[in-house]
């Protein structure tokens, strides 16, 4: 249930609001908006300030994960070891916007 509302971007308490004001969890360019309550049942996410300094934590296992699958394709492909960097960097940029909204989930979650 918990993995499935992660998933969703489903609110903590009620299950049913969204907690973010968009659902493509993938745009490179915009920040992602958070509400500030939820729409159903007006819980508070955000519930102390600073309260998402410990999802930072989250996000950097995330980019651990991710980098290091990366690092995995990189030894199963035949490239040379100079893109390797790339290989390593590329998951950070372009999954910073699923990194950063999966990672506020969790931690609204769990917390
Ligand atoms: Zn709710």
């Amino acid at each position: 249930m918990m993995l499935l509302d992660i998933l969703k971007e489903k609110c903590p308490n009620c299950h049913q609001g969204q907690v973010f004001d968009e659902r493509n969890s993938w745009s490179l360019i915009k920040m992602p908006k958070m509400n500030r309550n939820c729409l159903h049942c007006d819980h508070r996410f955000e519930k102390e300030p600073g309260f998402f300094f410990g999802a930072m934590f989250v996000s950097y296992g995330l980019c651990i994960i991710e980098s290091a699958l990366a690092f995995l394709l990189y030894l199963i492909l035949p490239v040379s070891e100079e893109y390797l960097i790339y290989f390593l960097l590329l998951p950070i940029l372009l999954f910073w916007p699923f990194n950063f909204r999966k990672s506020r989930l969790v931690w609204m979650h769990l917390v």
